[in-house]
């Protein structure tokens, strides 16, 4: 298996260029034989892992070979294991899904049963991790070069963290790696030379966060070369907040003082070591800021930015034309994909548009299987896949490098932390290969219907949740014939607009508040995730519009009229398509916002007492 190149080229003293070639001579590398690489990474994980409580029990007894391997194991989702991962939070250290010694929870965006899903992780995985983010600053210099004789202004941000009740840390991926020696010791590096200090990222005080990580980036404005987050709305958060706060940034920009809100002392050390009394920056930050119209701000106050680093594939692509606006149409860049069960891959051609951006997975991440995917087209923007998989479903998955050109599939891995055959959730195409490996378009998340930021809605839990509301109609002699939902992303925060179409005598008046509290209903019933981003004001408050009777009999025409099948119509629980959209908003007769945040109040899951995580 190819060697996995020096993550820290300055420390083995590399020049860049030479590092650069050594991981780009990797990823030919890897990409030259997947197969006999995912073979490898198979065996290693099966033969380090043999005696592991989960493989046993399966029946594996020992064998390594691809064959036995998808003869014996089940293909499962995150429900199947939940009893062994409750086992290992609840502090049981023997060897359950893996034979090294569990070191955290991440704790992902997906949920199950209205909570975050918990993946157990092993301390060797944080050099997985860094190993693919060292791979992306060599692909991105082939295309923009000079991109070591500046910095990166990223806005990122750790969450909170709990501990189960054995005592391991749970929280999200990022923060796991933001904490880790990998980044906080990082040797100097320009390609991780970055805006904002360690101390603000690592801050758990999203306001002080923020606040101290946008100051840094204004007063180091001309060094910056790219800007970023994670994921799209996180920047245009960052830019909201800019929008916001100018003038008390201003103010500090002038005087070379840090507002008193700041009163992390570390941070306020970090940056005063950056911060000085600027009068000139900060009138040049002010009348930019004062100006009527945002557009092209970014490239305004940070003139040498050659492009924007967010991920606007998926649902994040609801984004695009908002950072188009505010980037005056810089390339908008997605790097990698990635989750908390696994690193995945990285997109080899940056700068390509954002519909046609496609990842290589890297083979010596996991072992990959892909489930075929047949998808009949509705007007929803999800993908139906079937819960449990039958006999013939589990012969079907294929391995990585025997994946069909143009064919959608479903992610499955297995994981060296001990996961074994498991299914991600997310619906790939295949788009094309780099030498023999497969590059694949992210299509979506299976059964999402709504997300905003990182939450995931599904038709099922929006389901229920409306189903819960609309009980307080039943007093006003209303009913609900149909619904669907919006995600609205034309203000920011973005926020789900549910479309109601009601049967009402109007003999008694229903009162706005009526409406108002199913609005809260709504959002009390939605998951976790949803109510946390709510609570941090990533997510707007919920909207109902009703809509005039006869309107879904309208949406179904108009479907039908662009080839949907009568017979085969069902309403979409989600639209997208703006045509539907216009026509739904051209016959809304009221609407009504939830007053206020839902609570946290999480659902009873087995480990909904300590999994709150913010
Ligand atoms: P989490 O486990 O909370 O980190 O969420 C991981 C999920 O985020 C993935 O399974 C995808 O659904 C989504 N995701 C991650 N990277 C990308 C990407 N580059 N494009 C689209 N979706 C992504």
């Amino acid at each position: 298996m190819p060697e996995a190149p020096d993550q820290n080229p300055m420390m083995s003293g590399f020049s860049v260029a030479e590092n650069n070639k050594k991981k780009l001579d990797f990823i030919e590398d890897v990409t030259s034989n997947p197969d006999q690489i995912q073979q490898q990474v198979l065996s290693e994980i099966l033969s380090r892992n043999a005696n592991v409580e989960y493989l046993m029990r399966h029946g594996l007894n020992g064998h390594t070979d691809r064959d036995t391997f998808k003869k014996t194991l089940p293909v499962i989702s995150y429900e199947d294991i939940l009893p062994d991962i409750t086992r290992i939070a609840n502090g049981d250290t023997s060897p359950i899904l893996c034979s090294r010694p569990i070191s955290e929870f991440l704790t992902s965006s997906g949920t199950s049963a209205g909570e975050r899903k918990m993946m157990p992780t092993i301390e060797e995985e944080l050099g997985r991790r860094s190993l693919l983010y060292s791979l992306l600053m060599p692909v991105m210099s082939q295309f923009v070069p000079g991109l070591d004789k500046g910095k990166g202004m990223y806005f990122l941000f750790i969450k909170c963290e709990s501990k189960t009740p054995g005592g391991l840390p749970a929280r999200p991926v990022l923060t796991s790696y933001y904490k880790s020696s990998h980044f906080m010791d990082r040797p100097y590096d320009p390609y991780t030379n970055y805006t904002s200090p360690n101390e603000a990222i690592l801050c758990p005080d999203s306001y002080q966060s923020m606040y101290s990580q946008m100051l840094c980036g204004l007063c180091q404005h001309n060094e910056v070369l790219r800007v970023g987050a994670v994921f799209a709305s996180g920047f245009i958060r960052a830019i909201r907040f800019l929008e916001k706060h100018w003038a008390l940034l201003c103010h500090d920009i002038r005087t070379g003082t840090l507002n008193s809100l700041i009163t992390d002392q570390g941070v306020r050390e970090a940056v005063m070591r950056i911060l000085k009394p600027d009068p000139k920056l900060a009138e040049f930050v002010e009348s930019e800021c004062k100006k009527g119209s945002w557009q092209g701000i970014i490239t305004r106050l940070w003139p040498n930015t050659k492009y924007v680093d967010v991920i606007v594939t998926g649902t994040m692509s609801q984004y695009i034309p908002t950072l188009d606006y505010y980037s005056n149409g810089l390339p908008l860049v997605c790097t990698m994909y990635a989750s908390s069960e696994c690193y995945f891959g990285v997109n080899l051609n940056p700068l390509c548009k954002p519909s046609d951006v496609s990842y290589t997975l890297i083979p010596t991440m996991a072992y990959f299987e892909f489930l075929p995917v047949h998808r009949n087209d509705s007007l929803s923007n999800s993908i139906a896949v079937p819960v449990s998989l039958n006999e013939k479903e589990q012969h079907e998955l294929v391995d990585l490098a025997h994946v069909k050109h143009g064919q959608e599939y479903e992610l499955v891995v297995t994981t060296y932390a001990g996961l074994y055959r498991y299914r991600v959730g997310d619906v790939l195409r295949v788009a094309g290969f780099k030498n023999k490996a497969p590059q694949f378009n992210f299509i979506c998340r299976k059964n999402v219907v709504l997300s905003i930021d990182s939450d995931k809605t599904d038709e099922v839990e929006l389901q229920a949740a409306v189903m819960s509301a609309v009980g307080h109609l039943e007093p006003f002699g209303a009913s609900l014939t149909e619904y669907t939902s919006y995600a609205d992303t034309s203000s920011i925060p973005g926020h789900y607009v549910l479309y109601w179409e009601l049967s009402h005598n109007r003999s008694i008046p229903i009162p706005p508040s009526v409406f108002e509290d199913c609005c809260l209903t709504v959002e009390e019933s939605l998951n976790s995730v949803y109510r946390q981003h709510r609570a941090y004001e990533a997510i707007g408050p919920l909207e109902i519009r009703i809509v005039q009777g006869g309107t879904f009999d309208k949406l179904m025409d108009y479907a039908i009229s662009l080839g949907a099948s009568i017979n085969q119509y069902k309403t979409p629980r989600c639209v997208k398509f703006a045509p539907i959209v216009e026509l739904l908003n051209s016959r809304m007769e009221s609407s009504f916002f939830s007053p206020k945040c839902p609570k946290f109040t999480a659902a009873a899951a087995p480990h909904s007492q300590w999994s709150t995580d913010n």
